[in-house]
């Protein structure tokens, strides 16, 4: 088992970007919920399907950074064809990995051509407005990638868990029904369906963590001094509302999961794999883009030798 996991990870190292791209394809599909009608979170994993170990260390890094430069490249030209976007949405319970997963896999990506957004309690001003307001203002712009740190998926998950902070939400009295939650995923899928219209593409992340991790890395934060800040007494809070969530979760993903834009239930009680498993999707989200560098004609080609001839002359 030990041996096959080796295997596997250094021919991944191996590969060419066709091929790396083509097994960022499969690698990603069997965390992919297409249409969500059918999901059950108990189906999906928060652990890796191989078999690794503190020993793997250096080549899935090495496997990590083959996905971050083939990102790199096809953001290059996303950014010079101007055409598409992507919107890559990250949803988690605390201490899941959702920053380290950004930060590491967008580590190649040229700053320029990537936004990252995070979304915390919304302010008084956020308030006054519907629940996408704020989000729709951090769009990525055509040829950009923009990151979603947690989104207006919050608004079916923390909302829901806890209904006062519905009721903070000014909402007419009327509006709030039964059907609430109903009715949000499907302004959600309305909202993501037109976004794909116009170009933007969704590709939504959950970074499924289990109850015991999420334990360990709670304690790890509190006994590593550098590691403090990342804790609160409410991530505590929040941990005894764990079945809630999940539940809150598996309906989500059952209602905003489609073919166009997809969920992803990545395992992520190991970081390194899931952090490959992100980097495997936005590729493959990025490579049915279809993209190409922008055509020169015949006429600019011309121009350009032209200059370099009196470049050259000088
Ligand atoms: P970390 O993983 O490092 O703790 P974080 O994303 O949890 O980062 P925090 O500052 O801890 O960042 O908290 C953000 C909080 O804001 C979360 O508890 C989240 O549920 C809450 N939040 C986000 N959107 C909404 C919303 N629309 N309504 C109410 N609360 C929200
Ligand atoms: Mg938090």
């Amino acid at each position: 088992m030990k041996e096959e996991t080796t295997a596997k990870l250094e021919n991944l190292n191996t590969l060419n970007k066709k091929d790396l791209i083509r097994s960022a394809k499969t690698f990603s599909k069997q965390y992919r919920v297409g249409d969500g009608e059918k999901f059950k979170l108990k189906e999906y994993s928060t652990k890796p399907s191989i078999d690794l170990d503190a020993s793997d260390k250096p080549l899935t890094k090495q496997a990590l950074q083959l996905g971050v430069d083939a990102l790199a490249a096809l953001q290059e030209t996303l950014y010079a064809q101007d055409k598409w976007s992507l919107l890559v949405i990250f949803q988690a319970m605390d201490a899941a990995g959702k920053d380290g997963a950004i930060k590491h896999v967008m580590s190649g990506v040229n700053p320029q051509g990537c936004q990252v957004s995070s979304f915390k309690a919304p302010s008084a001003e956020d308030l006054d407005h519907d629940f996408l307001w704020r989000c729709q203002k951090h769009l990525p712009e055509r040829g950009r990638i923009g990151i979603f740190n947690r989104s207006y998926y919050e608004e079916v998950l923390v909302v829901r868990v806890h209904e006062q902070i519905l009721k903070s939400q000014k909402l007419p009295p009327k509006l709030v029904t039964d059907d609430i939650w109903k009715s949000r995923f499907k302004d959600i899928r309305n909202f993501e369906k037109y976004l794909t219209r116009n170009g933007t593409i969704i590709i939504k992340i959950f970074l499924n963590v289990s109850k015991d991790e999420q334990k360990k890395r709670f304690i790890e934060r509190v006994d590593d001094p550098d590691k403090n800040w990342k804790f609160s007494a409410s991530d505590a809070r929040e941990r005894s509302y764990w079945d809630d969530y999940m539940h809150a979760y598996e309906e989500m993903i059952q209602h905003t999961s489609t073919e166009d834009s997809p969920w992803y239930v990545v395992p992520a009680d190991n970081k390194a794999y899931a952090r490959i498993a992100v980097a495997s999707a936005i590729i493959h989200a990025l490579d049915k883009m279809k993209l190409e560098y922008p055509k020169v004609s015949k006429e600019k080609i011309e121009e350009l030798n032209g200059i370099k001839k009196a470049l050259l002359a000088e």
